[in-house]
């Protein structure tokens, strides 16, 4: 067989580590990897000059058509996202109106019409009819990844409905008998930032630290003990997105070690940011909030020392109002920078192993949400879903669109994806950064079972 691409002289990276070689591809996947002489004949060869090649990156976490329209979102932020080396993205997707399965259907359709890269969805517990769905959604969808909020007081701004625990544990039982199941939550206790909230709006406080002093970090720990122990209990697999507590990683990493199924996530936001940083103000709201340097450089340690399983972005464009923290809605955009700030951050400046950071990015979250090895990993039969990454490059963070809240705006990083493939097509290339992406080519990749197993065998 003949490939459609081959990439020479390439420092090949994945989270079971890394060789020096070449990669073949056709017919979007990866037809052979490693030794350049054994590579079949090839109608196109790129030289990647010893640069790096890494899965592109498996972004599990953001949300979009929430502020903006749907449509638009997905070709303007798969176009960012595609730019920043991310080639598959799942949104925590929420309706109140109507049943999940047609809403699936609905969503998958328009995106696929607009979206540069991959996507997929997990579906967010908002009311108690929800979960009577689940067996309608995992027949007619696929999807076996179900989200539920706390934090969120009744009349919040963007419609959010937290759950009460029973919604938890009930979901939590039916995705526990389910082969993909696993269900995320995000921690916070609902009634305690209720009561903070109001007693630190009575101080007359309206700063960004105000707004984290009145989440403060013990809230969510409490709820990550709590889901732990619901998943222990139910034998779910538990994923805590956007975690900002130090303590979260080690109190899973303990939990892992009784057996419990559970996985942290933390942002990008998290490990740079502080609530105290002088540049930021109410717009930098973000909910849960950013921390202090304390908490920022625990996670780290998590980041480190393997605690932490996986990296989401949570990138989600609001429009913010530039008034009192109280008033702003939750939330910046971090598609095309996160692979960036943690080459810079991470690699550079902690010494991160890059097969680490591609466990992170990539590998993990694609086994946790039952997409390995099509997406994830650098072996034979796998999506060509591809960056090339220069980690000299150094490059100002800009974002020109002013679509959503950059925190990193002017910030010169080093290390910078040159090339973008998404099933073997160049999705970005930083030699023609203007040049127009192809709306419409990206694929749902949460599908129905039957689907999915004639997918595999195309
Ligand atoms: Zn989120």
């Amino acid at each position: 067989m003949n490939a459609d691409l081959v990439i020479t002289n390439a420092r090949l990276v994945d989270h079971s580590g890394e060789q020096f070689g070449a990669i073949a591809v056709a017919d979007g996947r990866i037809l052979a990897i490693g030794d350049p002489e054994a590579m079949p004949p090839s109608d196109r060869t790129i030289d990647a000059g010893g640069k790096v090649v890494m899965p592109g990156v498996l972004d599990p976490h953001c949300h979009l058509g929430v502020d903006y329209d749907y449509d638009e979102d997905m070709r303007t932020e798969t176009a960012a996202a595609a730019r920043g080396g991310v080639t598959t993205i799942l949104l925590f997707a929420r309706s109140m109106n109507g049943p999940y399965v047609p809403f699936y259907r609905e969503r998958r359709a328009r995106g696929e019409a607009a979206s540069v890269i991959d996507f997929g969805f997990h579906f967010g517990i908002q009311r108690e009819e929800h979960l009577d769905e689940i067996d309608d959604i995992v027949e007619h969808t696929g999807v076996q990844s179900f989200k539920c909020h706390m934090g969120y007081e009744p009349g919040n701004s963007i419609g959010i409905n937290s759950s009460p625990d029973s919604w938890v544990f009930a979901a939590m039982q039916k995705a526990a008998k389910l082969p993909r199941g696993v269900v995320s939550v995000h921690c916070e206790n609902t009634d305690l930032v209720g009561l903070l909230k109001k007693q630190m709006m009575a101080t007359g406080r309206e700063d960004l630290a105000a707004y984290t002093e009145s989440r403060p970090v013990y809230v969510e720990e409490e709820a990550i003990a709590r889901m732990i122990r619901f998943s222990d209990a139910t034998g779910c697999p538990l994923y805590v997105v956007h975690t900002t507590a130090a303590n979260g990683p080690r109190m899973a990493a303990e939990a892992r070690m009784r057996g419990v199924d559970v996985t942290i996530e933390t942002c990008p936001h998290y490990l740079t940011r502080t609530a105290y940083d002088d540049d930021l103000g109410p717009t930098a709201r973000i909910s849960p909030p950013l921390r202090d340097q304390e908490q920022l450089e625990g996670l780290w340690e998590g980041m480190l020392n393997g605690q932490v399983g996986t990296l989401g972005t949570d990138h989600v464009p609001f429009r913010k109002n530039g008034g009192p923290v109280w008033t702003e809605k939750p939330g910046v955009v971090s598609f095309a920078w996160e692979l960036p700030l943690m080459l810079h951050f991470a690699v550079h400046e902690r010494g991160m192993p890059l097969s680490r950071l591609s466990a992170l990015n990539s590998a993990n979250p694609a086994k946790r949400f039952g997409l390995f090895p099509q997406k994830g990993s650098l072996s034979v039969g796998s999506d060509a879903d591809l960056v090339v990454v220069d980690l000299d490059r150094e490059q100002a963070v800009e974002h020109p669109s002013g679509k959503g809240t950059c925190l990193y705006e002017g910030w010169k990083l080093r290390g910078w994806p040159v090339l973008t493939l998404s099933r073997g097509e160049v999705v970005f290339d930083a030699e023609r950064p203007d040049a127009e992406p192809e709306y419409g080519r990206g694929r749902c990749v949460t599908i129905p079972d039957a689907e999915r197993a004639e997918r595999a065998t195309v």
